[in-house]
């Protein structure tokens, strides 16, 4: 078997990707030891129960005492303050990192607490499903989906290849980008695909001329999908709108504009062109299905997998 990449991991949160990563880390041999903090008494017994780790700590500064590499498991409004808090705990050279959807943002939180000589290399496993907590985790969520690092310029190179290592072991592909880009890049394949979800689940929601039932009777014309991604966490996408605000904005403007002009080609029944459009956006979907992202399975309501992905 392969060297463990890291003796000691220390997992700050362990909701669904704090859980996902300690159950891959330990099945893939990639560290020794994971060491689990959460703020709440309840999460941290129920990851005990479940047996996710190797110890538990009721204070996130004994969790990562001694430990090579810290990951950061929260929401990222909460990022700032977790680091505050473990930073004078922190071993020299240890690597803290994160898995935040929204990176700038975090930067800003966290690297002011760093102490020097510990390497902060921020990352975002493209993966997730829309459960939470720590009974929602699974080895297999990160297998064959992306990782991204956005290092800070000037990080410590065998910091970067070190993570980069440890989240290969976990099944992930790993890419690097700027944490800028990776923000614009989020925003428009991830963050606005979710407010489009929260917007027509709550606009089907306040409805007067359809009832309720109705909406659920016949969801499986569509409704259905945004369904499932509008049942994400409300605390982490709050975090993620208001984290990544400019990205999001400028997207949803592009969108907006799209959509002035969808309408427009439906009410001046502009048939070529709604037809153009929809065989183009069929190749993306096809496109995707070829890179490995997705299946072409038809689950009709059937889930094929323990979650389904977004992120
Ligand atoms: P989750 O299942 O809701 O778990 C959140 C964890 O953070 C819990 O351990 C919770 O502790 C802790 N927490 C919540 N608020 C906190 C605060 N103010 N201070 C300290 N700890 C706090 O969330 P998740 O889905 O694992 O998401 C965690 C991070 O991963 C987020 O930054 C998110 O952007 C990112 N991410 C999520 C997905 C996804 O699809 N879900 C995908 C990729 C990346 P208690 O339970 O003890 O309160």
């Amino acid at each position: 078997m392969n060297e463990p990449v890291f003796e000691r991991l220390a997992l700050i949160g362990i909701g669904l990707i704090g859980s996902s990563i300690a159950l891959a880390a330990r099945k893939s041999g990639a560290t020794r030891h994971v060491a689990i903090n959460s703020r709440t008494p309840k999460t941290l017994r129920r990851a005990e129960e479940l047996g996710l780790g190797d110890s538990y700590h009721a204070d996130p500064g004994d969790a990562v005492r001694d430990a090579d590499c810290v990951i950061l498991c929260v929401p990222v409004g909460a990022s700032g303050e977790v680091a505050k808090a473990i930073a004078p705990h922190l071993k020299p050279g240890a690597i803290v990192s994160d898995v935040g959807s929204v990176k700038a943002s975090v930067i800003t939180q966290v690297a002011p607490h760093l102490p020097e000589g510990v390497h902060f290399v921020p990352a975002h496993p493209v993966a997730g499903t829309e459960y939470s907590g720590p009974d929602a985790g699974f080895a297999e969520l990160f297998e064959n989906r992306w990782c991204i690092l956005t290092p800070p310029p000037g990080t410590n190179p065998e910091a970067i290849e070190r993570l980069h290592d440890f989240w290969r072991r976990l099944g992930a592909n790993v890419e690097i980008m700027t944490a800028e880009h990776h923000d614009l890049v989020l925003a428009i394949t991830s963050h606005v695909p979710h407010l489009i979800a929260y917007n027509i689940v709550g606009t089907a929601a306040d409805l007067e001329t359809v009832t309720q039932s109705e909406v659920m009777k016949y969801s499986a014309g569509g409704f259905r999908d945004f369904t499932r991604i509008a049942a994400s966490d409300p605390t982490m996408w709050r975090d993620v709108f208001l984290h990544n605000r400019e990205a999001v904005l400028e997207m949803l403007g592009r969108f907006s504009e799209d959509l002035t002009a969808l309408q427009r080609l439906i009410r001046y029944g502009e048939e070529d062109k709604l037809y153009e459009l929809f065989t183009r956006t069929r190749e993306i979907r096809r496109g995707i299905i070829a890179a490995g992202q997705e299946t072409e399975v038809a689950d009709f309501g059937r889930p094929h997998g323990k979650g389904k992905d977004h992120a």
